[in-house]
């Protein structure tokens, strides 16, 4: 599905100038236009090349029919068959800054968003055991990043770097948070296309957005991509057990200490990893979110 501020309009330009100027052709219905009319005849560019059959418009005015994006301050025509290889033509829009900054949409995946005691959990998407989230499209695209339950831990992010950004791979990136760097790997493989590296300039919204402007990863799926994920009301009940362990894990490990790890109604603290000293949260990511950690359901 191609987005909603994606607009179409039919253009009129010279096929002679150095300099290609495309004329919206509802700014040129006007009947005493030059190119349009035999004031063409008096045109320097006609003459320098006159056609050997006379007409009423200039031979070399040409129409063609050009896509732009209705959000964008400036218009940037883009022929057709380009704006459809292009995230504005298909499912990918969803993802795309401008897209969210005007739709405000709780989810970019095709479901609505639910929430497991305060974790959002979007309907639609599929989760892996190392707490990563992909959303497949019938466009043959997917996106993937980490789910609200990794963001909660790690509460802020210092940095970002993509370990791959191209290629066939298991798509993985490195967080530095809580004074560690953490590896994220997307337990199966996709053909990657790109990665958001606009995360890498503020790589905040990969906790405040998860799962709209905090994506991470681009790509079109392979057979295996959904290996081993879950959806739907498994994935609901993994959550809630997830959460059970994490309150557990947190109370085993720091169970003389008070104040901010204490479980905020029943849910583990935010920003739980940073409460941490070094050994501890190595320990807590090793056990939810390595990839070690996809093999343990
Ligand atoms: S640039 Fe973004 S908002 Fe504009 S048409 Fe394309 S996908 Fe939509």
């Amino acid at each position: 599905m191609a987005c909603p501020f994606l607009r179409e309009v039919h253009v009129k330009y010279c096929q002679s100038a150095a300099v290609r100027k495309l004329i919206p052709m509802v700014d040129s219905g006007r009947t005493d236009e030059k190119c349009d009319s035999a004031s063409h005849l008096s045109c320097k560019l006609f003459q320098a090349q006159a056609a050997e059959e006379e007409s009423l418009a200039c031979p070399y005015l040409r129409e063609s029919l050009m896509q732009y994006c209705g959000a964008a301050p400036v218009a940037k025509f883009v022929p057709y068959s380009e704006s459809l290889l292009s995230r504005c033509g298909n499912d990918s829009h969803r993802y795309c800054e401008l897209y969210l900054a005007l739709s405000h949409p709780e989810t970019a995946g095709s479901g609505p968003a639910a929430e497991i005691d305060a974790i959002p959990m979007p309907e639609g998407l599929r989760y892996s055991a190392n707490h990563m989230w992909l959303d497949m499209t019938e466009d043959g695209i997917c996106h993937a990043g980490i789910d609200a339950f990794l963001s909660r831990t790690l509460g802020k992010i210092d940095r970002i770097s993509y370990v791959w950004t191209k290629g066939r791979r298991r798509p993985t990136a490195v967080l530095s948070a809580a004074g560690c760097d953490l590896e994220v790997v997307f337990p199966n493989e996709i053909l990657l296309t790109g990665c958001n590296l606009y995360l890498r300039a503020d790589p905040s919204r990969l906790v405040a957005e998860p799962y709209t402007a905090g994506w991470l990863f681009e790509g079109a799926p392979l057979p295996e991509t959904r290996q081993d994920l879950l959806e739907g009301a498994e994935a609901r009940e993994w959550m809630d057990r997830e959460e059970s362990r994490m309150n557990e894990f947190v109370q085993q490990q720091v169970s003389s200490q008070v104040g901010p790890l204490a479980a905020d109604g029943g849910l583990f603290a935010a920003g739980v990893a940073r409460h941490l000293d070094r050994e501890r949260a190595l320990a807590l990511f090793h056990e939810f979110f390595s990839p070690y950690a996809s093999e343990k359901r």
